[in-house]
């Protein structure tokens, strides 16, 4: 028997609580005499029994059992397999509530993790920009194949696991999925073409990922096979080519016994390498120092294109990138004649955004690959003044500062810096580096309030003021916060 010495519970006991926050995870927390409980699939503002599965500590997890009292928050999901699935962890939680959860995420961690006071946070940080229909965001889904019964069926991973889920639509990805999932068991069941089984690293087909472009309309196909050929390959294109939009079928292989999704290898079978899409580049206005609005969209009629291929990172959810990427336009405010350093710039996207307003742009990013991305999409938007450098924002940066700095005996100028680094934050001696070259304004995109709120803290004691803190939904029905921050040198 599990008992701690911190606490009176056990192991199957059976408790009734009070739910009053979400874990990182999308699970319920909730104290019980004083002890913290995880309950997954309870929300915020439910009174729920629960069973205490493991005891640790300081806290333990339990089993949802009945939800006593509903929370006033609670929707019936509109995906019938949302708590099973990994996918979406808040999908019960009405859109609205979301979004007020999802500022007080940022609020709660710029107050305890960054430091910084109530009325700072009250003055600087707007409500989250949500989504008007938060379905169907997504341009990329990647459906796991498996089988069932001698048959082949498609779905999604249960959370934190490999058993796959039987669907094929799915209501945050486009509705053209469901037929192409159609065609693809179709193909597979006549062709007699089989799933792979991870168990024994025996059968065919492994994944299938779809990407499909929001303006251009074109759809992409692509089968993951473990094998180097796809046996009845024509009928599978003969299926897919009928599907409106279709402009890209292919396979790619992967014949290692691994969980990563693709392999390196991408052959076409029908139609083009890659397919486009643009993001439209959006005014932002902000209703006059009402802290309690979002700012209101408008179109420029300028846009940027994007190819994509299999394997190119690109945004998933185009709508709020667009605005994203518009806020930190909007930010920046260029003239034409700043020199903009665009970090961890992925394919490039934000600078692409912003070049025709600015003088110069050096974008920095440590993946080759999309550095290559980056400079073939700046061609095909015929933009001249930006340039790109593969290597560690972290790394790059100090030693073009010491160069420039032994060779003119001045730190280069510098007007606008904007960050957009992966989930752990930005590096100590990046962040050092901008402070030394004390660019005008910094603009950082962050997707983790928490490290966002550690590199404030860092960033205001060395000299910068916060202006805006702009939250955007950019993952509905996910614990994911996107959060754009306008920095201002102090004395400017
Ligand atoms: N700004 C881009 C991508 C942001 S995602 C866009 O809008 O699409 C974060 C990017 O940071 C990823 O492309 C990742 O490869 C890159 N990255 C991670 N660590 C890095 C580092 N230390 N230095 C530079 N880039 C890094």
């Amino acid at each position: 028997m599990q008992k701690s010495s911190t606490t009176m519970f056990n192991k199957d006991d059976i408790v009734t609580v009070r739910i009053d926050d979400i874990g990182s995870s999308g699970e319920g927390i909730g104290k019980a005499d004083g002890f913290t409980l995880f309950i997954k699939d309870a929300l915020i503002g439910d009174v729920v029994k629960a069973k205490i599965m493991k005891v640790k500590k300081n806290f333990a997890y339990a089993r949802l059992l009945e939800i006593q009292t509903p929370s006033p928050d609670r929707t019936q999901p509109v995906c019938p397999i949302a708590r099973q699935c990994g996918g979406c962890q808040i999908q019960q939680m009405d859109y609205s509530a979301q979004l007020r959860w999802k500022e007080e995420l940022v609020r709660n961690d710029l107050l305890r993790i960054g430091g910084f006071d109530e009325e700072t946070i009250r003055r600087v940080l707007h409500p989250v920009i949500g989504m008007e229909e938060p379905y169907h965001y997504r341009n990329k889904a990647q459906f796991p194949v498996g089988s069932k019964n001698g048959k082949p069926i498609t779905g999604f991973y249960a959370g934190r696991t490999h058993y796959i889920i039987p669907a094929t639509s799915c209501p945050i990805s486009a509705p053209v999925c469901s037929r192409i999932m159609e065609a693809v068991l179709g193909f597979m069941e006549e062709n007699k073409v089989s799933a792979y089984d991870e168990e024994t690293g025996k059968g065919i087909v492994r994944h299938v990922l779809i990407r499909n472009g929001i303006y251009s309309g074109q759809v992409m196909v692509c089968l993951v096979i473990n094998a180097k050929h796809l046996p009845a390959a024509d009928d599978l294109v003969r299926r897919l080519a009928q599907i409106e939009g279709m402009a890209s079928v292919s396979i790619n292989v992967n014949t290692r016994r691994t969980n990563v999704i693709m392999g390196t290898e991408t052959s076409v079978l029908w139609g083009e390498e890659n397919i486009k899409d643009s993001l439209h580049i959006l005014d932002v206005e902000y209703p006059a120092e009402d802290q309690a609005e979002c700012p209101v969209f408008s179109h420029t009629g300028q846009q940027v294109t994007f190819g994509i291929s299999p394997l190119s990172f690109y945004q998933v959810n185009p709508k709020q990138t667009e605005k994203i990427y518009s806020l930190v336009r909007h930010f920046a405010a260029l003239t034409g004649r700043e020199i903009v350093w665009d970090l961890y710039c992925g394919v490039g996207t934000i600078s692409q955004f912003l070049a025709s307003d600015a003088g110069r742009i050096y974008g920095v990013e440590v993946i080759p690959q999309a550095i290559e991305n980056a400079r073939e999409n700046v061609r095909r938007n015929g933009i001249t003044n930006a340039e790109y450098q593969v290597g560690k924002a972290e790394e790059v940066l100090p030693t073009y500062v010491e160069k420039i700095t032994s060779e003119t005996g001045s730190r280069p100028v510098v007007d606008v810096v904007i960050v957009d680094p992966p989930r752990k934050g930005c590096d100590e001696q990046c962040l050092n580096t901008i402070l030394e070259v004390q660019p005008e304004k910094l603009i950082y995109v962050s997707c983790d309030p928490a490290t966002l709120s550690r590199d404030l803290k860092i960033l205001t004691e060395g000299g910068y003021e916060i202006k805006t803190v702009q939250p955007v939904d950019n993952f509905p029905h996910t614990v994911h916060i996107e959060t754009i921050v306008l920095l201002q040198k102090l004395n400017s």
